[in-house]
């Protein structure tokens, strides 16, 4: 194998330096070179670690941070030339637009990390309070700005109520504000728009006949700050079981059966994560080889290690980061075959 070349690399702000390091770690090792676009609302950290790579003696034109707003910095990478490869995180409608840049300019390598809608189920076996907590930093790690945020969680019915009790008494013990100050457990949203969107959403939450269980409103009066809100009774038609909201919300459904959890878990267009909580190892194994997404996880969520492979099965994308498999996304295979002269004696 060889380096593909010249790799353009666009990234989102929910994880400035861990989206960073995802992308130019793979994509250095195997000997490429990078022109990697950070978010416009979150520029400084890859201009700062580019400084410290300047440092500590890179040299010059390997990794290069070309700040700029997607609409032209982010589109001129997708659609030049000379870049080789292109590997997008972001929302799967600018992850569309990037694929079809590149088909159109060079035919360039794609891959993409979008968005989710991840379930996690819960069958009536498991260990309540451990299913509860991980649901509960499942959503609301990050403010809920995470892609594989456990946004759907499904649970049985016999345990349904008690699930919905602790889960809305936890939300309403998470400290929200300044996210420096060492016992504050959430911060704010990233700005007006996203704050806006998850207000906006969870007022549809109440329109459409969810039952809010905590929160529902901002924090404070100044700053983007939304309360840790949980809803009950969440259908699979509504918006907020449908969207990504990308807040702090969490929807909690109802199921009967295991097939059911896993029919209605797969029925979305994305496909990045999923998991469930069961002490039945049958079930388990089943779930993860029926879950349409790319990372399943048993009795845990979020587990996430530069060791393991990340991606999306479905609108989550395609390609995978970390492990192994995210080193060949960054190599080109060449085959050569040679003919020995075959002279008989
Ligand atoms: P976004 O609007 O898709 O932006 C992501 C990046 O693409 C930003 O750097 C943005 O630039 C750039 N961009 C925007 N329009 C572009 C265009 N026409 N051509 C080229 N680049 C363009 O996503 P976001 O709203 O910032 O982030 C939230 C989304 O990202 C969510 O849907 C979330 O699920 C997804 N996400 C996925 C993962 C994952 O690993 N799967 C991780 C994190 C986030 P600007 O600076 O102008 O915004
Ligand atoms: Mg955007």
């Amino acid at each position: 194998s060889e380096p593909v070349g010249v790799c353009g690399q666009i990234i989102p702000w929910n994880f400035p330096l861990y989206m960073f390091s995802w992308k130019i770690g793979p994509a250095l090792t195997t000997g490429n070179t990078v022109v990697i676009k950070p978010s416009e609302l979150t520029p400084l950290t890859a201009l700062h670690v580019a400084g410290l790579s300047k440092e500590a003696g890179f040299p010059d034109g390997v990794l290069n941070v070309l700040p700029g707003f997607g609409s032209n910095a982010g589109a001129a990478i997708a659609a030049h030339m000379d870049i080789d490869k292109i590997a997008f995180t972001g929302s799967t409608a600018v992850g569309k637009l990037i694929q079809s840049e590149a088909g159109r300019s060079n035919g360039k390598r794609v891959t993409l990390e979008c968005g989710g809608k991840s379930p996690l189920v819960v069958l009536d076996d498991a260990d309540l309070d451990l299913a509860v907590k991980y649901a509960h930093e499942g959503i609301f790690f990050n403010t809920g700005q995470c892609c594989c945020a456990s946004s759907r969680v499904f649970v049985q019915e016999k345990i349904y109520d008690a699930f919905v009790q602790k889960s809305a008494q936890l939300a309403a013990s998470r400290k929200v504000g300044d996210p420096f100050s060492e016992e504050i457990q959430m911060g704010p949203q990233i700005d007006l728009k996203q704050f806006k969107k998850t207000l906006g959403l969870i007022g549809k939450g109440v329109e459409e006949g969810a039952k809010l269980e905590a929160g529902g409103e901002k924090a404070a009066d100044v700053g983007y700050f939304v309360k840790p809100t949980v809803f009950s009774n969440v259908t699979d038609d509504m918006t907020i079981a449908k969207e990504e909201i990308f807040g702090p919300v969490q929807s909690i459904l109802k199921f009967k059966t295991f097939e059911e959890a896993i029919d209605r878990g797969n029925n979305n267009p994305y496909g990045l994560a999923s998991g469930i909580f069961t002490k039945d190892l049958e079930k388990a194994i089943q779930f993860s080889q029926l879950s349409q997404a790319g990372s399943v996880w048993v009795n845990t969520y979020l587990a996430l290690t530069s060791q393991l492979p990340f991606g999306g099965f479905k609108q989550s994308g395609f390609g995978r980061e970390n492990g192994e498999d995210g080193l060949h996304e960054y190599l080109e295979t060449k085959t050569v075959a040679i003919a020995i002269s075959q002279k008989h004696s």
